[in-house]
């Protein structure tokens, strides 16, 4: 585990960010009727394609590793994509990302926080590469985006939108629809499937970048931030294993930050760059990272 750095002193950049101003019951209100059409048409595709199947293939394609390119250079690049699943944002990623890391810094909290906090979405980069067929392309972003699931056991109906969760092919397969499904009680969630998306995807990124020295806790964040149904609704109980009561603690820390900071503030790239440029180069060193 790496020595945590103090925070630095707030600047004049810090005093201009009020808090957030909306109150926590403004945020994940999922559309319903005809308001509903793009985020539950989002939710449909992602519930019908999303199998087992379809994440062996995906996995096996985009975790080649082969790709060099900075992070602040990815964060960049994010200015060009709006998350089609989510009813609170329609500012482009990067935004997201620098308005969550702001937060973090507006309580003072620690420094690889705050980076987590910035980078936590960089696996949409995936866009850049992806293409219709996979759900990977701007267009069709069920590949990328939206509240994950388990894949090989039953949905739970904690999901958003659980009328949509028979739509899935595996919720016919004898080894998929059960509460175990393919795996081992108290297995652990290190050793579930996730759908694929940018959590999953940044996580082995990261995971297979030699100067990464982010702490455990960071991620797990990061591979856990978008399981809205495990942490936030409680499912999928009976799969946790012995470390994933802290995972769970350490995955609401970033939501926090994650979904409370969303606002309408817009940030100039250029003016924040070299503050979190540094901070980057701390936990990432200063090589690409291979996507
Ligand atoms: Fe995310
Ligand atoms: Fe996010």
């Amino acid at each position: 585990m790496p020595q945590y750095c103090e925070t630095p002193n707030p600047t004049e950049w810090d005093e201009r960010m009020g808090p957030a101003s909306k109150d926590h019951t403004d945020f994940r209100r999922y559309p319903r009727g005809d308001a509903a059409s793009g985020v539950r048409e989002h939710y449909r595709k992602m519930r019908s394609r999303q199998t087992v199947a379809y994440n062996q293939r995906v996995r096996e394609k985009y975790l080649d590793f082969k790709r060099p390119m900075g992070m602040w250079e990815v964060i960049e690049k994010l200015n060009q994509l709006v998350d089609v699943s989510d009813p609170d944002v329609s500012l482009p990623n990067a935004q997201h990302g620098v308005q969550s890391a702001a937060a973090v810094r507006r309580d003072q909290g620690p420094d690889w926080l705050e980076l987590v906090a910035l980078i936590h979405d960089a696996g949409k980069i995936l866009f850049l590469w992806g293409c219709e067929d996979d759900g990977t392309s701007p267009a069709e972003q069920w590949g990328i985006v939206g509240d994950t699931f388990v894949v090989g056991c039953r949905l739970p109906d904690t999901c958003v939108y659980p009328e949509l969760n028979p739509l899935n092919p595996d919720m016919e397969d004898e080894r998929y629809s059960t509460v175990l499904g393919c795996y081992q009680p108290g297995c652990g969630l290190d050793r579930v499937t996730l759908s694929w998306g940018h959590d999953e995807y940044l996580y082995q990124v990261l995971s297979h970048h030699r100067g990464n020295r982010l702490p455990e806790q960071a991620m797990a964040q990061i591979r856990y931030h978008s399981f809205y149904p495990w942490h936030r609704e409680g499912s999928y109980r009976e799969l946790m294993g012995p470390k994933d009561g802290e995972y769970l603690e350490w995955v609401h820390q970033l939501n926090t930050y994650d979904l409370y900071s969303k606002s309408d503030e817009v940030y100039d790239l250029n003016e924040v760059e070299p503050y979190y440029t540094p901070l980057i180069e701390r936990y990432l060193g200063n090589e690409p990272i291979l996507w």
